[in-house]
């Protein structure tokens, strides 16, 4: 059957269903779905892609990876829904704009969703998805999630009022910054339960992953951003940013992503692995430079995580760096195994053990960069001045490193927007002396939270526990 999966651990190769892979999300031996092989999108239907409506193009690719589990006409709808113009500010039917900046450098905004970061435009679809597949099924899924600002909101908007499920969003008590609050705040009520914890971020995904070890729990599932629908969610945009920029079809498009978890970059090298023409994918990371140093020494080392100015790209490890991991050991799970597990026991692993070096990313088109603070502030400064475009802090990282590699000749060279300005104010009025204005959806947003959106606990698994009880 088109559109399988099979797990990056398992030796036996066991196949599933898109819409298993869907509800599972990791797989039960610890590895992540990846498709048996990578679907392909030829130059004539790129040709026949150019132009139309995002949720038309979205169907075509997305159908590549569904395949026969969720019919035509149902795909359709969960994708119109997802991506609707009331929720996305839509500029002329384009919910993902490529936005030139000056010496062959373009901006694609991917942050125009409702929470303003580009953790919609996956979770929006993933939501629908799950919903659609769980009533086909008959049943409702109860969701824990731990958030450290970002990931809550997008997750909420896209859940909010699905009739077959229940989310449970733990967050830490104090530590997520007025507006973030805010948007989690507005958001509760129905089938959403912000739940605020006394402690660190630490704290909330302890209590998450403790809470699954208890078999009366052990069915709740995730909505991280190794779920395989959220990674195939993503692979349209990179396919409109391409007929965006590119001058002629076939033409070669290089990109640069702001990463974390590697999410983004991944759906970025699928796009390339379908034959959309990519040629540079190009990691940018903040201080936290952990995949920097993996792409240009092939050492991937675990660093604990300092906090930033562009906090979504805070990690310490990349979960869906596996993912390009296992086609580097030529698909083989045994190796890959063995590879993740020597990181896993030793917080470190070199590919010189493994009888290769760092030529294997170049090898798959990746590069890597990174950025600091003080080089933030000043992109978003001169991108201001020069380009009249108002960029956030982790967008900054990308355009940093935009500039520093340099639009190779004849081809354009687009940095990944993934959140808006309103989302990082303090950077912005430190860049160019004002807070950003915001748009309208935002306006006074912090007065709209009523009064006990937050459930407070201490870090207690009991409390947590009996308030799902409660509420399931
Ligand atoms: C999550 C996030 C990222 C990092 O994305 P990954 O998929 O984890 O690489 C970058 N920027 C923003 C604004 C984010 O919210």
């Amino acid at each position: 059957m088109d559109g399988e999966l099979v797990s990056t651990r398992d030796v036996e190769g066991k196949r599933i269903s898109y819409t298993d892979a869907l509800l599972q999300g990791l797989a039960p031996d610890g590895g992540l779905y990846v498709p048996t092989q990578y679907p392909q999108l030829s130059l004539d239907e790129l040709v026949a892609l150019k132009g139309i409506p995002y949720t038309d193009l979205a169907f075509v690719v997305k159908k590549k990876f569904t395949g026969s589990t969720i019919p035509d006409a149902e795909l359709q709808r969960l994708i119109r829904s997802a991506y609707t113009p009331e929720k996305f500010d839509d500029t002329d039917g384009n919910i993902v704009p490529v936005i030139p900046i000056g010496n062959n450098l373009y901006v694609q905004n991917l942050s125009l969703g409702p929470t303003a970061a580009f953790k919609d435009m996956a979770l929006q679809l993933l939501g629908q998805e799950m919903n659609y597949v769980l009533s086909r099924r008959d049943l409702l899924l109860l969701l824990l999630g731990a958030t450290s600002g970002d990931t809550g909101s997008s997750a909420e908007a896209a859940f909010k009022g699905l009739d077959r499920v229940k989310l449970f969003m733990l967050s830490p008590y104090g530590k997520m910054s007025p507006f973030q609050t805010a948007q989690m705040g507005v958001l509760s009520g129905g089938n959403i339960y912000n739940i605020s914890v006394d402690g660190v971020f630490d704290d909330c995904q302890d209590l998450v992953k403790e809470l699954k070890k208890d078999p009366e729990f052990a069915g709740l599932g995730a909505v991280n951003s190794i779920n395989w629908g959220r990674i195939s969610s993503q692979v349209p945009y990179f396919v409109s940013g391409y007929l965006q920029a590119a001058k002629n079809i076939g033409d070669e498009v290089d990109f640069v992503v702001p990463t974390g978890n590697f999410g983004n970059v991944l759906s970025g090298y699928i796009a390339k692995q379908m034959g959309v023409p990519i040629g540079r994918l190009i990691v940018a990371t903040n201080e936290n430079n952990v995949l920097e140093k993996l792409i240009n020494t092939g050492v991937y080392e675990f660093t604990k995580a300092v906090k930033t100015s562009s906090f979504s790209m805070d990690i310490s490890k990349a979960s869906n760096y596996e993912r390009p991991a296992f086609d580097i050991f030529g698909r083989d799970p045994k190796i890959l195994k063995e590879y993740m597990s020597v990181f896993e026991k030793t917080g470190r692993v070199d590919f010189k053990d493994f009888g290769m070096g760092p030529e294997v990313f170049p090898a798959l088109g990746f590069y890597a960069g990174s950025s600091t603070h003080k080089d933030r502030v000043a992109t978003i400064k001169k991108v201001y001045a020069d380009a009249q475009l108002l960029i956030d802090t982790h967008t900054a990282d990308a355009v940093t490193v935009a500039k520093r590699f340099g639009a190779r000749e004849g081809v354009p060279l687009v940095s990944m927007a993934t959140a808006m300005p309103v989302k990082v104010e303090d950077a912005i009025r430190e860049a160019i002396g004002s807070v950003p204005e915001r748009q309208e959806r935002f306006k006074g947003l912090e007065k709209r939270v009523v009064e006990d959106s937050f459930y407070r606990i201490p870090a207690s698994q009991e409390l947590l526990k009996a308030y799902i009880r409660q509420n399931s």
